[in-house]
């Protein structure tokens, strides 16, 4: 079976792959089966040398790799190259970190303990269309730092620039056989990592939905999960906020890669005695967003991902929304910035819509936009805008969000933590903090007595 990769701008095939199924994958865990007491035993500063030669291979190949991504997904070749940018970034951080994840030494009674990060073995790496290379070097990079191999399941309609890394993986002297792509159906390749019993863990990115399949799945052999998974995240703006920062910033907040990202802020709560003036900035704002050719540098969003998801997009759309853009016609799976007046009820307050459609809340008072803020199964991501500081802590504490920022629309930095609270995940990735989700501690007793 093939599978055909289009873009999604213009609808032409890219290119026709071939699809792997079950034996394909078994094949590649095998291999990084095989590969993994090699990776795992290599002195340290010779692991972080091989990722920091691949970060600066990736540098190398920035703009290859963000006209692949841009092509492939769409997605404005501008933001595509800072993408491209952190992955080197996220690379270089886990070459630092190979030597900086220490264990301890515990005084007991009898004598001393000592704590060991040991490799978990084989990671299954599943990872999403709408930031298909930088979801994955959130995983490969900690995955590989600890000494672990990999299998990499790129999602079925980007699977590109998974398969371009791995060569720059090689050419870096990453051996043969730790960073394995596989490229095929979710409930296929998907699932077999899954259920494999030489796979140690699996590290998702994805819909809530298909994460619940995973962890399920994953019960039978308590195999170690993380999951980062849906959003529906809450733009707060306060009336005490610079109005006009906030405003221009909202659209970026959920307009970003055409709305198709976990982090964002679909949901902008506004507090009443400013709705009236902030919706007219916001919409002023919105206006401006230059949607358009992805490939032309100004262009700020384009299409989304395929014909399907944009039906589903517009089955959001019910009666005349506060604002609808515009939209190229022609090719191309294109939706306008649109946006809707709701209650926190309605359904596109509740669901993930996943394109660049948000819901303007009101809310009276603070103790109100923490409550909507927080009536949501989801808790991933979220802003606060205001002036007064101590509003900015207590409301930031107040909010069951996993990533919460105060006057910025900023989610995802290569040093920080990042995952979700309550049905947003399990787990977190970026930071020093990764390193635990790839790692088991080992405890070691030593007795001191004769
Ligand atoms: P999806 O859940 O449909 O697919 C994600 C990956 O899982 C793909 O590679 C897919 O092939 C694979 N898959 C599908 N069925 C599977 C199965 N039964 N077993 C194992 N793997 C399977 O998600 P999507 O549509 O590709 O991505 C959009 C979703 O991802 C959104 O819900 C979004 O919020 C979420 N997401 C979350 C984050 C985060 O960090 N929290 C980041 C990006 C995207």
């Amino acid at each position: 079976m093939t599978l055909t990769v289009v873009n999604p701008a213009t609808e032409e095939p890219i290119v026709a792959l071939a699809q792997a199924g079950e034996a394909e994958t078994d094949e590649a865990v095998a291999r990084a089966k095989a590969a993994f007491p090699a990776w795992r035993d290599l002195a340290p500063q010779d692991r972080a040398g091989r990722l920091r030669a691949l970060a600066e291979l990736v540098e190398e190949h920035l703009e290859e790799l963000a006209r692949i991504e841009s092509e492939n997904v769409g997605k404005p070749i501008a933001g595509a190259r800072g993408e491209v940018g952190m992955v080197a970034q996220v690379f270089h951080y886990y070459a630092g970190a190979v030597d900086k994840h220490l264990g301890e030494t515990i005084p007991a009674a009898g004598g001393v303990a000592a704590t060991f990060r040991e490799a978990l073995g084989v990671v299954g790496l599943i990872v999403p269309w709408n930031f298909p290379l930088n979801i994955a070097s959130w995983k490969l990079g900690p995955a590989l730092a600890c000494g672990n191999t990999v299998v990499l399941k790129p999602a079925e309609l980007t699977p590109l620039s998974a398969l371009r890394l791995a060569e720059l993986a090689l050419e870096a002297g990453i051996p043969e056989g730790v960073l394995n792509v596989v490229v095929g159906p979710g409930s296929v390749v998907g699932q077999r990592l899954v259920e494999h019993p030489d796979v140690a863990k699996i590290a998702f990115t994805g819909s809530t939905e298909v994460g619940r399949q995973v962890m399920r799945g994953a019960a039978a052999q308590i195999k170690r999960v993380t999951l980062e998974l849906g959003g529906k995240s809450a733009n707060v703006i306060f009336e005490d906020a610079d109005l006009e920062r906030a405003a221009g910033a909202a659209p970026y907040a959920v307009f970003d890669n055409a709305g198709q990202d976990c982090c964002a802020r679909s949901r902008i709560l506004v507090q009443s005695s400013v709705y009236d003036r902030f919706v007219e900035l916001l919409v002023e704002a919105t206006r401006r967003v230059k949607v358009g050719d992805p490939a032309e540098e100004i262009t700020e969003m384009g299409p989304l991902i395929s014909s399907a998801h944009r039906e589903t997009v517009s089955s959001f759309i019910e009666g005349e929304p506060l604002f609808r853009g515009e939209a190229p016609g022609g090719p191309g799976y294109w939706f306008p910035c649109t946006l809707v007046e709701a209650t926190n009820d309605d359904r596109v307050a509740r669901e993930e819509v996943f394109g660049p459609v948000a819901a303007v809340i009101p809310f009276s008072d603070e103790a109100e936009a923490i409550g909507i803020a927080n009536d949501t199964p989801y808790g991933l991501s979220g802003s606060i805008w205001t002036r007064d500081g101590a509003r900015a802590l207590r409301v930031s504490r107040a909010l069951e969000t996993g990533v919460i920022s105060v006057n910025s629309n900023s989610s995802v930095r290569v040093q920080t933590p990042f995952g979700g609270f309550k049905q947003s995940g399990l787990g977190r990735e970026l930071g020093m903090q990764a390193l635990d989700g790839y790692s088991e501690v080992k405890t070691v007793f030593f007795s001191t007595e004769s």
